[in-house]
């Protein structure tokens, strides 16, 4: 068979993979001496790397992360409150193989969101099916799929993922309706399937999350079982950055806020 022809089959066939290597290992080969069965498992090989990275990166596309950072980009000694150690054992997916949480705590800009972003990274390298959602669009989702009587197929989305991560939760309270749902979503997620939460209320004010101390303990009481709670105080990175480049935010003058420059000052 002509080179060009097993190209072009190949082509057809969609094995990108195998295209791209096959000079390279067929030269390597004929120098070597290799039996052709251990060329086949190179190409095949090749073929599969291809086929886990296409998928990556189509599930990075519909995982709903915001950004795209590593742990590896995270300064933890910008942040020596948080145990470097822990975040690594975190890195392992141990708790999401064991179906726990992690709730990472924290004022704004301390890195509650590349974190959990982090993660979700990690879990996308292994295969797992991941969704990332701010706290107000998942509520907002649920109360839609109530009103238009899909909630439970909208919860089954949820409960089928491997690991859910659920962005910003306290920033605004829910209403009732809201905080039910979110009860109904946490507890049929409940030892099924894991949960990454980030928050800018101590668990203690959560109740004013959800206007009503009952539904706030039975929520903490699902989540909080098999939990990894990560509590951040520190300062916020991103002032960090706006010093280095010479901006500051500091609210003063409506309009010029964030582009008031040290100079100016
Ligand atoms: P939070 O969710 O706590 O408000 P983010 O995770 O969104 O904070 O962080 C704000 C920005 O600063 C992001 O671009 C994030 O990547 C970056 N950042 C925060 N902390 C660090 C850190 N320790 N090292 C590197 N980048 C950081
Ligand atoms: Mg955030």
């Amino acid at each position: 068979m002509s080179y060009e022809k097993v190209h072009s089959l190949l082509k057809e066939l969609k094995l990108e993979g195998i295209s791209r290597v096959l000079d390279s290992s067929l030269q390597n080969w004929s120098k070597g001496d290799k039996d052709v069965l251990e060329l086949i498992e190179e190409l095949l090989i090749a073929q599969k790397k291809e086929n886990e990275n296409k998928k990556y990166i189509t599930a990075l596309r519909y995982s709903g992360l915001p950004f795209h950072k590593t742990l590896e980009e995270f300064d933890f000694s910008f942040q020596p409150s948080i145990d470097r150690k822990q975040v690594m054992e975190l890195k392992t997916l141990r708790f999401m193989y064991e179906k726990e949480n992690v709730v990472f705590l924290g004022p704004p800009g301390v890195g509650k969101t590349h974190l959990a972003v982090g993660l979700g990274m990690e879990a996308l390298r292994e295969g797992k099916k991941i969704y990332f959602v701010n706290a107000i669009t998942l509520v907002d989702r649920l109360k839609k799929a109530f009103v238009e009587r899909h909630l439970e197929k909208t919860i089954r989305f949820y409960k089928s993922l491997d690991l859910l991560i659920i962005d910003e939760l306290g920033y605004l309270p829910l209403d009732t309706e809201g905080a039910k749902l979110f009860f109904e979503l946490v507890s049929q997620k409940y030892e099924q399937g894991s949960i990454i939460l980030t928050s800018n209320r101590s668990f203690t004010e959560w109740d004013k999350i959800f206007e009503d101390e009952v539904l706030a303990t039975a929520v903490l009481d699902r989540l909080l079982h098999h939990c990894t709670i990560v509590n951040i105080r520190g300062k916020s990175y991103r002032l960090k950055e706006k010093q280095k480049t010479g901006l500051v935010g500091i609210q003063t003058t409506i309009g010029r806020t964030d582009k008031l420059r040290k100079s100016e000052r």
